[in-house]
């Protein structure tokens, strides 16, 4: 799908003020989406705002937010309960680290979880039963490949971008037969502040890890485009996360029985 004219309903975009969220903001905007964008930033999201609004004529809406603040969260999933325009709901607020276990500040640690794990979770249930009513909408969830790769990074951002998977995998199994598209973006190294805000400048990096932001986004909604429940933007082969999950599947029968397996047993 290309720029349109035509609406497309309402796009909820968290963590909109820089990176990979304010792409998807200015794609979905050409794409006939009007936006409602979240971030902490209002100068950021004021800006973007402005540069949408000129080149799109779209309605843009700003809510400022910290989405590890309860108060500020109920804010938005009330939003999301409430308005019905709203057809798709990105969820791309995230944090990472760099740092070990034991170097970690368990504070920080936590706050990653509450945003990378609980608001996700918080604004996916606020906003699914309304698209259920109304039998369509789409959850966008951006993950990471550390799901897949939990030894890379900090372990704590690797097992929330699991989560994300994992949950995305269930909203989908749950919902799809409902109308609901649900898609998990994972990302490798993404060219944006993240990288800096997490301890490691993107510049440290070697450079043919690393995709700029706009060709991940434009990717990913070539994904969200085919209906894809999993999008690995930089994986050249789509053959290989199919034989990956197959096997994963294939798992399932044996994964819960009376018995323990026989190399346990005397
Ligand atoms: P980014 O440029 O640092 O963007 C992060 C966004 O999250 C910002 O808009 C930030 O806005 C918002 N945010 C942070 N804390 C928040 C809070 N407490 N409440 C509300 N919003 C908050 O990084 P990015 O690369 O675009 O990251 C977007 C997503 O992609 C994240 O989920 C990240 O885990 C994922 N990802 C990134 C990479 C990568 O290499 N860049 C790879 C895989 C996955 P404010 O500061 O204005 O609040």
């Amino acid at each position: 799908m290309s720029s349109t004219d035509t609406t497309q309903g309402t796009a909820l975009v968290t963590g909109a003020s820089s990176g990979i969220g304010a792409l998807y903001a200015e794609r979905l905007a050409r794409r006939g989406h009007d936006l409602i964008l979240v971030a902490r930033d209002m100068a950021k999201l004021t800006a973007l705002a402005e540069r949408i609004r000129s080149t799109t004529h779209r309605q843009v809406e700003l809510l400022p937010a910290d989405l590890t603040a309860k108060a500020d969260l109920l804010r938005i999933e009330k939003r999301l309960q409430s308005d019905p325009s709203i057809s798709l709901l990105v969820n791309n607020a995230g944090v990472g680290a760099t740092s070990t276990l034991v170097e970690s500040d368990v504070d920080s640690l936590d706050k990653m979880i509450q945003l990378n794990v609980t608001a996700l979770t918080r604004l996916a249930r606020a906003v699914v039963p309304g698209m259920v009513a109304r039998g369509k909408g789409a959850v966008i969830n951006i993950a990471s490949i550390v799901a897949l790769a939990p030894d890379v990074l900090n372990g704590t951002y690797s097992g929330s971008k699991a989560f994300v998977l994992a949950f995305t995998q269930s909203m989908h199994h749950e919902l799809a037969a409902k109308g609901i598209q649900v898609q998990a973006v994972l990302p490798g190294a993404t060219s944006t502040d993240f990288w800096s805000t997490a301890g490691v400048p993107v510049s440290h990096l070697p450079s043919e890890i690393v995709m700029k932001a706009e060709e991940m986004v434009d990717a990913a909604l070539v994904g969200f485009d085919r209906k894809e429940l999993v999008t690995i933007p930089s994986l050249p082969d789509a053959a290989d996360w199919d034989r990956f999950d197959a096997a994963r599947k294939a798992l399932g029968p044996n994964l819960s029985r009376a018995t323990a397996a026989a190399r346990y047993t005397a």
